[in-house]
């Protein structure tokens, strides 16, 4: 086993680590460290959870160490360092891992993004740091503002290059990257490696190393599995899984951030203390609702997948796919959520009969069927469904994609229309008349205890276990 000794980190470093109780560096970082303390561009392929951050930080870093000194002068701290990432959430967390490696060395750090009155990061600004951490549009408002100063800056980190494309940055990167001194060390991570990124990485990287670690790796420690059942009782099930299980905290995925809003609001009403995160949601609200997750007060936190972007939280032992991701890539980024550096994960992922498309996309890119598991009381084709009437309220406006968020529209079956209590004038023999079929309010099925989930048996595919049963002679 290698230690972060061997790769070449300095004692007052290795000393932050072990206060860490970081024992040994992960694939990403025993590739990426000894080759970035040499000072060699690097593009790397990896996402959240794979380490990536002390990958990059820790030779960053060191190679600031000739440079580090107690002086109180600003001018001593000129930013040498640069990092930007896509969204404020992964921001704060890199810099607060920055912070953590720095704690036996004078290298200071501060962390910008947008969002927060700018007047509050100037005198921090002001008293010099060398490492700054950075969302690009703050980062420019900066510039502007003359408020800090790039031309010292000999090391750039781009990380989750992807998400910040995804995100519309592309034209204030390349703002960025033309105010830095050409003379420079340069390191990317990207998930995926789309044309755009690949241009941008030749403009940006200086011949550099590719390292990769599996885009579609999903951590061994994790435990995939897929609930099938009708899109209306999702709601119903997630809650009796969260109760019967006695899940203490669950991260939960939706499509969109008025599913995202109206799942917490429901929850709440069942009795599962919840909050959403999202685009709409002001940085005061996602601090806060985070640092209660984090904190452990908050049960269940229901998060869209451009606001979990980078969100890190130590052990998380249940991530819940509430909707499927239409993009299979997406699935890799949310269960990356779980089972961190060695601790054990469950992803969980409720699958309704038009999402199964996605699914099948997944089960390509990783590689692996995942188990479909039935849940007692939840199987499609019960006939009885709980009342859940997806239309936003009158007056509520519906729900846009956030950006850079992938169109989140209901498959047919799904839309709200469909999910009335009046049923649809249709053949009832027709197979989606399993999913039309009306609630009867008070049902003893509502919180009907399904106490063991079923294995579905041999494998078969997710949609066949969608299909009505045969109808008896003569109907
Ligand atoms: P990252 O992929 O950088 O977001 O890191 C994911 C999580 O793993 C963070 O909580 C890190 O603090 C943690 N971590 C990173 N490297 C190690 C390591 N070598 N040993 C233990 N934990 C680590």
């Amino acid at each position: 086993m290698t230690t972060f000794a061997e790769l070449g980190l300095a004692p007052d470093i290795l000393r932050a680590l072990d206060d860490m109780g970081y024992v040994s560096p992960t694939p990403i970082q025993e590739q990426v460290i000894p080759l970035a303390l040499q000072g060699g561009d690097i593009l790397g392929a990896a996402q959240t959870g794979t380490g990536k951050t002390a990958a990059f930080a820790l030779p960053l870093i060191q190679r600031l160490l000739p440079f580090a000194n107690t002086s109180t002068s600003p001018a001593k701290h000129p930013i040498r360092a640069l990092i930007l990432t896509p969204t404020r959430e992964l921001a704060i967390q890199v810099e607060e891992s920055i912070n953590a490696y720095c704690k036996h060395v004078p290298v200071r750090s501060l962390v910008v993004y947008g969002g927060v009155n700018i007047n509050t990061q100037i005198p921090i600004l002001k008293t010099g740091i060398e490492v700054l951490v950075a969302t690009p549009g703050r980062l420019l408002d900066h510039v502007q503002n003359k408020t800090l100063s790039l031309n010292q800056v000999n090391t750039l980190v781009l990380d989750e290059a992807d998400r910040m494309l995804d995100m519309g940055f592309m034209p204030d990167l390349k703002r960025i990257v033309a105010l830095l001194p050409a003379q420079r060390v340069n390191m990317m991570f990207s998930a995926t490696f789309p044309e755009e990124i690949r241009k941008l990485a030749d403009s940006i990287l200086s011949s550099p190393t590719f390292i990769e670690v599996a885009r579609n790796t999903t951590a061994v420690t994790v435990t995939q599995v897929v609930h099938p059942v009708h899109h209306e009782r999702k709601r119903q099930l997630l809650s009796h899984l969260i109760k019967s299980r006695d899940l203490s905290q669950v991260l939960v995925f939706t499509g969109t951030k008025l599913g995202c809003n109206r799942l917490a609001n429901e929850l709440n009403k069942l009795g599962l203390h919840a909050d959403a995160i999202h685009g709409d949601k002001t940085q005061q609200e996602r601090i806060k609702a985070l640092d209660a997750f984090k904190a452990g007060t908050l049960r269940v936190l229901v998060a869209t997948d451009v606001a979990a972007r980078g969100i890190d939280i130590e052990a998380l032992p249940f991530v819940v796919n509430y909707d499927l991701p239409h993009n299979a890539e997406d699935y890799v980024h949310r269960i990356g959520r779980t089972g961190r550096a060695g601790a054990k994960g469950e992803a969980i992922s409720l699958v309704s009969e038009s999402e199964t498309r996605y699914l099948k996309d997944i089960e390509k890119l990783i590689g692996n069927p995942i188990e479909a598991v039935m849940v007692p009381g939840f199987e499609p084709g019960a006939a009885d469904m709980p009342a859940y009437d997806a239309r936003p309220p009158r007056g509520e406006r519906r729900d846009r994609p956030e950006r850079g968020e992938r169109t989140e529209r209901p498959a047919r079956s799904e839309r709200p229309e469909r999910s009335e209590s009046a049923p649809r004038s249709k053949p009832a023999a027709s197979r989606d008349a399993l999913f039309d079929a009306p609630y009867e309010p008070g049902s003893s099925q509502n919180d009907a205890p399904a106490p063991t989930p079923v294995r579905s048996g041999p494998r078969k595919p997710v949609a066949a276990l969608f299909r009505s049963p045969p109808k008896p002679a003569g109907q």
